[in-house]
């Protein structure tokens, strides 16, 4: 099935009847027309409309085709096609066209059966690159995306991370982390099956992700069981007041954990780090969360511990 699709065509040319008569070709064959009638008209239509497809004149005064449309390729980085018209119809005129970054060439007088043909050649590219700009949208979602929790994936959180730390370093803001883990998750895994495994996971990922009121914060998955909430714009306190509203959260949420030795629910274990324990990279800051999430798990989980210069890693 062929798309309709309405284009916006900018004819540019010089001679008034020509411009007229393309003008009525390309709304009898359904799409609106533009007319300029040289170079600085064309240039102004192209930088206020939206312009699907341009019918160029080759032969113009002061600035020709060929080189309007170089100018119009180094000035807009979306592709136009251009389709060019001429009375000459020589082989090497026609090269020149489209070495000048042209698409195709049209000799005049235009038959209107010809110009409604390529029109709708172009037509179809053009919804093809609108289907796969679409399609390169989703997909880079995707590949951010952990499929599973729907959270921000691995990837994504380190170049977010990346991100917030060159933000908090210029503008010298407190950016703090919570490395979190689901307490006994194997033993959830083992008995529940891991159907329910992951059932468990996207219902807590939910549940902290409803804890996240500010736009900038973000939640990640880390690999596994493991997350990682990042709070931009966060002073340590504010970090630790979080972490014990997502273990609070979890409290009433009661998702049932029967083989936790911590308690008959899904809890967990944070590591809370923030850029003022001088953290000196991006990774230092990971890290120290890591090792305060070892401090949680060795202080009888359910809880969050805060990084500390000089823990000893059992
Ligand atoms: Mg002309």
């Amino acid at each position: 099935m062929e798309l309709i699709h309405q284009l916006n065509i900018l004819v540019i040319d010089d001679d008034k009847l020509m411009r007229n008569v393309l003008a009525a070709m390309i709304i009898d064959n359904g799409h609106l027309p533009l007319v300029a009638s040289g170079y600085e008209q064309a240039l102004s239509l192209l930088n206020h409309h939206k312009v699907d497809l341009i019918l160029m004149d080759v032969e113009m005064p002061d600035i020709d085709g060929f080189v309007l449309t170089r100018m119009i390729r180094e000035m807009h980085s979306a592709w136009i096609p251009i389709i060019f018209l001429s009375a000459n119809d020589s082989e090497a005129y026609l090269a020149r066209g489209i070495d000048a970054g042209g698409d195709d060439y049209l000799t005049k007088p235009v038959k209107e059966v010809i110009l409604a043909a390529k029109i709708r050649a172009m037509a179809r590219i053009a919804s093809m690159k609108d289907q796969l700009e679409i399609l390169n949208r989703k997909l880079e979602k995707l590949t951010n995306i952990d499929s599973l929790t729907n959270v921000m994936n691995r990837r994504a959180l380190e170049e977010t991370l990346i991100n917030e730390w060159a933000i908090s370093q210029r503008q010298k803001s407190e950016l703090s982390i919570l490395m979190i883990d689901i307490d006994f998750f194997k033993a959830y895994n083992d008995h529940y099956g891991h159907q329910q495994g992951d059932k468990c996971l996207i219902a807590f990922a939910q549940t902290i992700k409803s804890q996240l009121n500010r736009e900038t914060d973000r939640l990640a998955r880390y690999g596994g069981e493991e997350f990682v909430v990042v709070l931009p714009f966060t002073s340590l306190e504010g970090a630790i007041f979080k972490a014990n509203e997502i273990i609070l959260a979890l409290k009433e949420k009661q998702i049932p954990h029967q083989y936790s030795s911590v308690a008959p629910y899904i809890t967990v274990s944070i590591g809370v780090s923030s850029t003022r324990l001088a953290a000196e990279s991006v990774h230092e800051l990971v890290s120290q969360a890591d090792i305060a999430l070892y401090q949680a798990k060795q202080s009888g989980r359910n809880c969050c511990e805060i990084f500390e210069e000089n823990t000893v890693i059992l």
